[in-house]
Protein backbone atom coordinates (compact mmCIF):
# COMPACT_ATOMS: atom_id res chain seq x y z
CA UNK A 1 0.00 0.00 0.00
CA UNK A 2 1.33 3.16 -0.71
CA UNK A 3 -0.53 6.30 1.36
CA UNK A 4 -2.48 9.60 0.09
CA UNK A 5 -0.29 11.87 1.10
CA UNK A 6 -2.28 15.16 3.04
CA UNK A 7 -1.03 18.22 1.52
CA UNK A 8 -1.00 20.53 4.47
CA UNK A 9 -0.36 23.46 1.99
CA UNK A 10 -2.89 23.00 -0.30
CA UNK A 11 -5.59 22.51 2.26
CA UNK A 12 -4.04 25.68 4.03
CA UNK A 13 -4.46 27.75 0.64
CA UNK A 14 -7.78 26.61 0.22
CA UNK A 15 -8.90 28.01 3.27
CA UNK A 16 -6.40 31.09 3.43
CA UNK A 17 -8.83 31.68 0.05
CA UNK A 18 -12.11 31.47 1.93
CA UNK A 19 -10.90 33.51 4.83
CA UNK A 20 -9.97 36.41 2.66
CA UNK A 21 -13.46 36.23 1.98
CA UNK A 22 -14.49 36.71 4.97
CA UNK A 23 -12.16 39.17 6.20
CA UNK A 24 -13.43 41.39 3.32
CA UNK A 25 -16.74 40.84 4.56
CA UNK A 26 -15.97 41.93 7.73
CA UNK A 27 -14.35 45.12 6.65
CA UNK A 28 -17.39 45.94 4.73
CA UNK A 29 -19.06 46.31 8.34
CA UNK A 30 -15.70 48.22 9.95
CA UNK A 31 -14.61 45.35 11.51
CA UNK A 32 -10.48 45.41 10.01
CA UNK A 33 -8.91 42.06 12.05
CA UNK A 34 -5.58 42.91 13.15
CA UNK A 35 -2.97 40.57 14.69
CA UNK A 36 0.28 41.96 17.16
CA UNK A 37 2.94 40.04 17.25
CA UNK A 38 5.84 40.21 19.85
CA UNK A 39 9.35 39.14 19.15
CA UNK A 40 11.64 39.33 21.97
CA UNK A 41 15.08 39.23 21.41
CA UNK A 42 16.91 37.59 17.55
CA UNK A 43 16.21 34.25 17.54
CA UNK A 44 16.36 33.52 14.06
CA UNK A 45 13.88 30.20 14.16
CA UNK A 46 11.91 32.83 16.31
CA UNK A 47 12.38 35.35 13.36
CA UNK A 48 11.33 33.10 10.47
CA UNK A 49 8.33 31.93 11.92
CA UNK A 50 7.12 36.26 12.89
CA UNK A 51 8.21 36.82 9.26
CA UNK A 52 5.77 33.35 8.03
CA UNK A 53 3.12 34.61 9.98
CA UNK A 54 3.23 38.26 9.07
CA UNK A 55 3.17 37.25 5.32
CA UNK A 56 0.16 34.67 5.40
CA UNK A 57 -1.69 37.63 7.28
CA UNK A 58 -1.26 40.25 4.75
CA UNK A 59 -2.20 37.66 2.09
CA UNK A 60 -5.66 36.92 3.87
CA UNK A 61 -5.87 40.56 4.44
CA UNK A 62 -5.77 40.54 8.20
CA UNK A 63 -3.28 43.60 9.00
CA UNK A 64 -0.40 43.13 11.53
CA UNK A 65 2.23 44.58 13.68
CA UNK A 66 5.55 43.65 14.44
CA UNK A 67 6.81 44.96 18.18
CA UNK A 68 10.26 43.57 18.12
CA UNK A 69 12.01 44.03 21.68
CA UNK A 70 15.99 43.56 23.07
CA UNK A 71 16.72 40.48 24.94
CA UNK A 72 17.48 43.10 27.70
CA UNK A 73 13.80 43.77 28.39
CA UNK A 74 12.25 42.81 31.88
CA UNK A 75 9.37 41.02 33.04
CA UNK A 76 7.63 44.22 34.26
CA UNK A 77 8.39 46.21 30.88
CA UNK A 78 6.64 43.02 28.85
CA UNK A 79 3.81 42.75 31.09
CA UNK A 80 3.02 46.48 30.82
CA UNK A 81 3.03 46.36 27.15
CA UNK A 82 0.64 43.06 27.04
CA UNK A 83 -1.65 45.27 29.49
CA UNK A 84 -1.48 48.22 26.73
CA UNK A 85 -2.43 45.57 23.78
CA UNK A 86 -5.08 44.32 25.97
CA UNK A 87 -6.90 47.68 26.33
CA UNK A 88 -6.50 48.96 22.73
CA UNK A 89 -9.32 48.24 20.98
CA UNK A 90 -7.73 48.13 17.45
CA UNK A 91 -6.00 44.68 18.41
CA UNK A 92 -7.95 41.69 17.85
CA UNK A 93 -5.17 39.07 18.59
CA UNK A 94 -1.88 39.37 20.29
CA UNK A 95 1.17 36.72 19.92
CA UNK A 96 4.02 36.49 21.51
CA UNK A 97 6.39 34.74 19.83
CA UNK A 98 7.89 31.87 22.15
CA UNK A 99 10.14 30.49 23.66
CA UNK A 100 11.14 34.25 25.79
CA UNK A 101 14.60 34.80 27.48
CA UNK A 102 14.73 32.60 30.67
CA UNK A 103 14.50 35.82 32.82
CA UNK A 104 10.74 36.17 31.81
CA UNK A 105 8.35 33.36 33.10
CA UNK A 106 6.57 32.55 30.22
CA UNK A 107 3.39 31.99 32.08
CA UNK A 108 3.30 34.71 33.86
CA UNK A 109 2.80 36.11 29.80
CA UNK A 110 0.43 33.64 28.61
CA UNK A 111 -1.85 34.48 31.46
CA UNK A 112 -1.57 38.23 31.21
CA UNK A 113 -2.89 37.86 27.51
CA UNK A 114 -6.83 38.99 27.74
CA UNK A 115 -8.54 35.26 26.84
CA UNK A 116 -10.53 37.18 24.21
CA UNK A 117 -7.21 37.79 22.25
CA UNK A 118 -5.26 34.73 22.69
CA UNK A 119 -5.46 33.27 19.26
CA UNK A 120 -2.36 31.29 20.28
CA UNK A 121 -4.77 29.37 22.54
CA UNK A 122 -2.22 29.14 25.32
CA UNK A 123 -3.80 30.68 28.13
CA UNK A 124 -5.06 28.41 31.09
CA UNK A 125 -8.88 29.25 30.33
CA UNK A 126 -8.52 28.57 26.95
CA UNK A 127 -7.44 25.55 27.85
CA UNK A 128 -9.98 24.84 30.42
CA UNK A 129 -12.40 25.59 27.84
CA UNK A 130 -10.82 23.18 25.34
CA UNK A 131 -10.85 20.42 27.66
CA UNK A 132 -14.56 21.23 28.79
CA UNK A 133 -15.15 21.08 24.65
CA UNK A 134 -16.49 24.68 24.99
CA UNK A 135 -16.49 26.97 22.18
CA UNK A 136 -12.79 28.69 22.48
CA UNK A 137 -9.77 29.54 20.70
CA UNK A 138 -7.58 26.54 19.71
CA UNK A 139 -4.35 25.96 20.05
CA UNK A 140 -2.88 26.39 16.09
CA UNK A 141 -1.03 23.22 15.39
CA UNK A 142 -3.72 20.51 17.48
CA UNK A 143 -6.28 22.39 15.28
CA UNK A 144 -4.48 22.01 12.52
CA UNK A 145 -4.06 18.69 12.49
CA UNK A 146 -7.65 17.70 13.48
CA UNK A 147 -8.78 20.15 10.49
CA UNK A 148 -6.44 18.20 8.38
CA UNK A 149 -8.18 14.86 9.39
CA UNK A 150 -11.53 16.14 8.64
CA UNK A 151 -10.26 16.81 5.78
CA UNK A 152 -10.02 13.78 4.20
CA UNK A 153 -12.89 12.39 6.05
CA UNK A 154 -10.95 10.16 8.54
CA UNK A 155 -12.73 8.83 11.38
CA UNK A 156 -11.65 9.58 14.61
CA UNK A 157 -14.83 8.34 16.58
CA UNK A 158 -13.78 5.03 18.15
CA UNK A 159 -10.23 5.14 16.82
CA UNK A 160 -7.07 4.62 18.63
CA UNK A 161 -4.71 7.02 18.38
CA UNK A 162 -1.56 7.48 19.77
CA UNK A 163 0.16 10.50 20.67
CA UNK A 164 4.43 10.74 20.89
CA UNK A 165 5.12 14.18 22.97
CA UNK A 166 3.22 15.53 25.47
CA UNK A 167 4.36 19.13 25.20
CA UNK A 168 1.29 21.71 26.13
CA UNK A 169 1.62 23.14 22.99
CA UNK A 170 1.33 20.39 20.55
CA UNK A 171 0.81 16.63 22.16
CA UNK A 172 -1.33 17.41 25.26
CA UNK A 173 -3.89 19.40 23.52
CA UNK A 174 -3.80 17.42 20.26
CA UNK A 175 -4.66 14.73 22.68
CA UNK A 176 -7.30 16.45 24.27
CA UNK A 177 -8.75 17.57 20.61
CA UNK A 178 -9.02 13.76 19.56
CA UNK A 179 -10.71 12.56 22.85
CA UNK A 180 -13.15 15.23 22.33
CA UNK A 181 -13.98 13.52 18.86
CA UNK A 182 -14.38 10.40 20.59
CA UNK A 183 -10.91 8.80 19.99
CA UNK A 184 -9.26 6.63 22.54
CA UNK A 185 -5.99 7.98 23.30
CA UNK A 186 -2.82 7.33 24.44
CA UNK A 187 0.03 9.26 25.48
CA UNK A 188 3.58 8.43 24.89
CA UNK A 189 6.88 10.45 25.83
CA UNK A 190 10.67 9.68 26.59
CA UNK A 191 10.07 7.75 29.76
CA UNK A 192 7.25 5.53 28.06
CA UNK A 193 8.32 1.81 27.98
CA UNK A 194 8.12 0.18 24.75
CA UNK A 195 7.33 2.82 22.63
CA UNK A 196 6.46 0.43 19.74
CA UNK A 197 4.20 -1.56 21.69
CA UNK A 198 1.74 1.77 21.33
CA UNK A 199 2.75 2.89 18.10
CA UNK A 200 1.75 -0.29 16.42
CA UNK A 201 -1.70 0.02 18.18
CA UNK A 202 -2.69 3.26 16.66
CA UNK A 203 -5.37 3.81 14.16
CA UNK A 204 -4.09 7.48 13.88
CA UNK A 205 -0.13 8.09 14.94
CA UNK A 206 0.73 11.70 15.90
CA UNK A 207 4.44 11.83 16.01
CA UNK A 208 5.72 14.99 17.82
CA UNK A 209 8.62 14.21 19.20
CA UNK A 210 11.59 16.82 17.53
CA UNK A 211 14.09 13.77 16.58
CA UNK A 212 14.29 13.07 12.98
CA UNK A 213 13.90 9.46 11.88
CA UNK A 214 12.45 8.89 15.74
CA UNK A 215 9.62 6.45 13.53
CA UNK A 216 10.17 4.03 11.00
CA UNK A 217 7.67 1.69 8.85
CA UNK A 218 7.82 -0.94 11.60
CA UNK A 219 6.44 1.05 14.29
CA UNK A 220 3.23 1.29 12.58
CA UNK A 221 0.28 -0.36 11.47
CA UNK A 222 -1.04 -1.24 8.13
CA UNK A 223 -3.20 1.40 6.92
CA UNK A 224 -2.47 3.89 9.60
CA UNK A 225 -2.58 7.73 9.20
CA UNK A 226 0.81 8.99 10.59
CA UNK A 227 0.72 12.58 11.17
CA UNK A 228 4.25 13.65 11.51
CA UNK A 229 4.54 17.33 13.50
CA UNK A 230 8.53 17.59 13.64
CA UNK A 231 10.31 20.18 12.08
CA UNK A 232 14.12 18.97 12.35
CA UNK A 233 16.81 21.13 9.74
CA UNK A 234 19.06 19.51 9.05
CA UNK A 235 23.31 20.17 8.07
CA UNK A 236 22.67 20.70 4.88
CA UNK A 237 20.03 23.19 6.00
CA UNK A 238 16.97 20.86 4.37
CA UNK A 239 13.90 20.49 6.58
CA UNK A 240 12.50 17.10 7.90
CA UNK A 241 9.83 15.30 10.20
CA UNK A 242 10.17 13.48 13.09
CA UNK A 243 8.86 10.03 10.60
CA UNK A 244 10.97 8.10 7.91
CA UNK A 245 8.80 9.12 5.31
CA UNK A 246 10.27 6.64 2.66
CA UNK A 247 9.56 3.81 4.55
CA UNK A 248 6.26 4.87 6.30
CA UNK A 249 4.99 6.03 3.38
CA UNK A 250 4.49 2.23 1.83
CA UNK A 251 2.77 1.15 4.80
CA UNK A 252 0.51 3.88 6.11
CA UNK A 253 -2.80 4.66 4.60
CA UNK A 254 -2.46 8.27 5.15
CA UNK A 255 0.24 10.45 5.92
CA UNK A 256 1.53 13.93 5.79
CA UNK A 257 4.70 15.25 4.33
CA UNK A 258 7.64 17.46 5.84
CA UNK A 259 7.41 20.53 4.95
CA UNK A 260 4.36 21.49 3.48
CA UNK A 261 2.44 19.26 6.24
CA UNK A 262 1.64 20.59 9.20
CA UNK A 263 3.50 23.55 9.24
CA UNK A 264 1.04 25.87 6.99
CA UNK A 265 -1.92 24.16 8.75
CA UNK A 266 -0.39 25.70 12.06
CA UNK A 267 -0.17 29.46 10.85
CA UNK A 268 -3.67 28.90 8.82
CA UNK A 269 -5.28 28.25 12.29
CA UNK A 270 -3.68 31.33 13.31
CA UNK A 271 -5.22 33.30 11.26
CA UNK A 272 -8.96 31.75 11.60
CA UNK A 273 -8.36 32.75 15.79
CA UNK A 274 -7.59 36.06 14.66
CA UNK A 275 -10.95 36.25 11.99
CA UNK A 276 -12.44 34.76 15.29
CA UNK A 277 -11.81 37.41 17.65
CA UNK A 278 -11.97 40.07 15.60
CA UNK A 279 -15.76 39.27 15.34
CA UNK A 280 -15.96 39.35 18.70
CA UNK A 281 -17.46 35.71 18.85
CA UNK A 282 -15.27 34.64 21.93
CA UNK A 283 -16.09 37.84 24.69
CA UNK A 284 -15.18 36.61 28.10
P1 LIG B 1 9.00 19.45 22.98
O1 LIG B 1 10.46 19.32 22.92
O2 LIG B 1 8.36 20.40 23.92
O3 LIG B 1 8.37 18.00 23.28
C1 LIG B 1 8.89 16.84 22.72
C2 LIG B 1 8.18 15.64 23.32
O4 LIG B 1 8.73 14.47 22.75
C3 LIG B 1 8.33 15.54 24.83
O5 LIG B 1 7.08 15.27 25.43
C4 LIG B 1 9.31 14.38 25.03
O6 LIG B 1 9.07 13.62 26.19
C5 LIG B 1 9.01 13.54 23.80
N1 LIG B 1 10.15 12.71 23.41
C6 LIG B 1 11.42 13.12 23.21
N2 LIG B 1 12.20 12.06 22.88
C7 LIG B 1 11.38 10.97 22.86
C8 LIG B 1 11.58 9.61 22.57
N3 LIG B 1 12.78 9.13 22.23
N4 LIG B 1 10.52 8.78 22.64
C9 LIG B 1 9.31 9.23 22.98
N5 LIG B 1 9.06 10.54 23.26
C10 LIG B 1 10.08 11.38 23.19
O7 LIG B 1 8.53 19.72 21.49
P2 LIG B 1 7.20 20.36 20.85
O8 LIG B 1 6.01 19.55 21.22
O9 LIG B 1 7.19 21.81 21.04
O10 LIG B 1 7.53 20.10 19.30
C11 LIG B 1 7.74 18.81 18.79
C12 LIG B 1 8.21 18.92 17.35
O11 LIG B 1 7.20 19.54 16.59
C13 LIG B 1 9.47 19.79 17.16
O12 LIG B 1 10.20 19.27 16.07
C14 LIG B 1 8.90 21.14 16.78
O13 LIG B 1 9.80 21.89 15.98
C15 LIG B 1 7.71 20.71 15.97
N6 LIG B 1 6.62 21.70 15.93
C16 LIG B 1 6.03 21.86 14.73
C17 LIG B 1 4.98 22.72 14.59
C18 LIG B 1 4.34 22.83 13.26
O14 LIG B 1 3.64 23.77 13.03
N7 LIG B 1 4.52 21.85 12.36
C19 LIG B 1 4.50 23.53 15.72
C20 LIG B 1 5.14 23.22 16.98
C21 LIG B 1 6.18 22.34 17.06
P3 LIG B 1 9.24 14.23 27.70
O15 LIG B 1 8.04 15.08 27.91
O16 LIG B 1 9.26 13.02 28.55
O17 LIG B 1 10.51 15.02 27.68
Amino acid sequence: MTAEIINGKALADELRNEMKVEVEELKKQGIYPHLTVVLVGDNPASKSYVNGKEKACRETGISSDLIELPTSITEEELLALIERLNQDSAVHGILVQLPLPTHIREQQIIETIHPNKDVDGFHPISIGRMMAGMNTFLPCTPFGIVTMLQSKHIPMEGKHAVIIGRSNIVGKPVGQLLLNENATVTYCHSRTKDLQQFTKQADILIVAVGKPNAIHANDIKEGATVIDVGINRLEDGSLTGDVDFESAKEKAAFITPVPRGVGPMTITMLLKNTIKAAEGLEKL
